[in-house]
Parts: C-alpha cells; structure tokens; sequence
C-alpha cells in the first residue's frame, strides 16, 4: 500500500486538494477553479493535471500513492457512476472513477460530497471514535450524511442522505428548489432561517434588535444569545423543525451521534440546545440518548473525507 493518497473535493466555484499520508495528516492543500464552462468537460483533466503536477513537484511515485478520493455535489454510486450534478455543468451520467483513472493512472474512489464530509468527521472531525453517525451540514441548502459501521451509507444510485428534502410541513406555499413544499431545508437552512424569521417578525409588532439591519442566520442566533424575545421564538421554530426531522432520522438508523456543520452550525452550541428539545420530544425512546455536537473540519471535511475513501 502507498504511502499517500490524495482527497479532492469539487465544488461549483473551486476543487479543494489534499495531499495526505495514509495516517490521515494533511501534508498539503491547495485549490483551483472549477471551469463550469463547455458542460463541465474540463473539470477533469484539471484535476488530474494538478494532481500529477503536485507528485513531481514532491518527488512522489505513483506507486507511492494508495489512491484519489473524489466527492461531487451530486448523486455517485458506489461504482463511480455519477448521475448529472447540475453545479458543474455535467448534464450526462458517467463514471467519473474510470474515467479520472484514465486521466492519472491511480485507483480512484468516488462518492457524493455530502456523504464524503460525514466521512470526514468521522475520521477526524467532530465524530471521532463513533461508527454509526449522521453528519447534518446546514449551508445555503440542507445536506446530510450517513454513515453506518463506518461505511457511507449511497443508497440505491446515491441519493441517500438528502435530509434536507425529508418533508416535514404540509402547510407551505414556497417551493423548495428540489420542487417540492415544505422541506427541512426551507425552515433550517441558512436561507431557510432567514424566511422564518421574516415570517414571524411579519406577523408581531415585539421590539428586537433583527429589525434593524439586514437578517442572517448569525444574526438571529447573536440575537438569540442576548435574550432577544422575537429572535428565540424563530430560534424555537427552526429547532422544532430540525429536531422533528432528525427524530425521524434517528427512528429508522439508531446513530451513535449527529455531527452538525456548516456555516449555521457557526452560532455554536446554542443551536444544538434548540435542537435537542424537540428532538428528544419525539424520538422514539430507543435512540433518546443519541449524542449531538458540532463538526469540527469546516470546509476541510470534503478533502478528509476523499482521502479515507480510499485508505478504508
Ligand atoms: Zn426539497
């Protein structure tokens, strides 16, 4: 087995790249753009020229490389077969294993970049020491993770552990961008908070300090923090919502533990005490006492997370 492997996580803007050894210590990261342009047909080969370009400029043999970890912002089977992933202008299923192998001459693993960064915080973020994890980002949209006896739990063609698109309010108007009414990511994302909370300072005439200046996730939970009455109240429903949903998670999968991230997760422990209320509310009691805590690697757990895919 070789000594180093590569983990690479492709977002619509930029390719994350980690150079790690295969005890998980990253040796090197660095980034470059993702060229969307041309239905994404570049994408590829830059990665596979910058990979290739980082082992000469370090002296490092291929056969010195256990392999290259890759995650998409889209559904991958576990063989590779990636089915479109809108962001990078990939309109046709392929497989992205193979085809990247034929560009570096590396076994390749690849898989969806949500489930690649519960991976990540298993190895090394927030849910070290545990197995049976489910790893909960809260960004622009809702992402999740599963992991189950340490393995990333795809699904059928990789669409498992889109939490963010469990319904969860049958009372909504909005379409959530999936197409559908009432996803969990219309109430407890970044974006999702923000129209919560519009919609109840709409509704009241309470004093709180969100209705001056321009309303973000981070400023309803600094709200929060102060004791701001309208800014719990949001606070509260965003809570209700998200522990429902992971009750319903936790029901089916038993996890050890949910690790939440993304830029939400920011705010820090309050988010987690709002959460825990109403989880343990409606859990069914075998998974009451499933551990809740913050992930860890921040943007880092897509390159963590690519790299274990192929020292597992
Ligand atoms: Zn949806």
């Amino acid at each position: 087995m070789g000594k180093y492997c590569f983990g690479i996580d492709v977002g619509g803007t930029t390719v994350k790249l980690g150079l790690f050894d295969v005890s998980g210590n990253v040796l090197d990261k660095w980034e470059i753009p993702t060229v969307t342009a041309n239905k994404g047909s570049a994408i590829l080969p830059d990665i596979a020229e910058s990979v290739l370009q980082k082992m000469e400029d370090k002296n490092i043999k291929k056969i010195d490389i256990a392999g290259v970890g890759i995650g998409v912002p889209g559904p991958v089977e576990s063989s590779g077969m990636v089915h479109r992933a809108a962001n990078l202008g990939w309109d046709t299923n392929f497989n992205i294993k193979n085809d990247l192998e034929n560009l570096i001459g590396i076994p390749v693993k690849a898989g969806n970049d949500a489930n690649i960064a519960a991976l990540g915080e298993m190895w090394k973020g927030g849910g070290q020491g545990h197995k049976n994890l489910v790893a909960v980002t809260l960004g622009t949209g809702v992402g999740g993770g599963i992991i189950v006896n340490g393995t990333i739990l795809t699904g059928a063609i990789g669409a498992a552990g889109e939490i963010g698109h469990i319904h969860i309010e049958d009372n909504e108007t909005e379409k959530c961008g999936c197409g559908n009414y009432g996803c969990l990511e219309e109430y407890t994302s970044a974006t999702g908070i923000v129209r919560l909370a519009n919609r109840i300072l709409d509704a009241c005439d309470t004093s709180s300090v969100l209705r001056n200046g321009e309303v973000t996730s981070k400023t309803v939970f600094d709200a929060v923090k102060t004791g701001d009455e309208v800014a719990m109240e949001i606070a509260d429903q965003f809570g209700k919502y998200l522990g429902k949903g992971l009750a319903i998670i936790a029901s089916v999968l038993n996890p050890e533990i949910f690790v939440i991230g993304g830029g939400v997760s920011k705010a820090g422990d309050v988010i987690l005490k709002y959460i825990d209320k109403y989880y343990k509310t409606y859990v069914f009691h075998g998974s009451k006492d499933v551990l809740f805590t913050l992930a860890t690697l921040g943007n880092d757990a897509g390159i963590y997370g690519a790299a274990k895919l192929v020292i597992e």
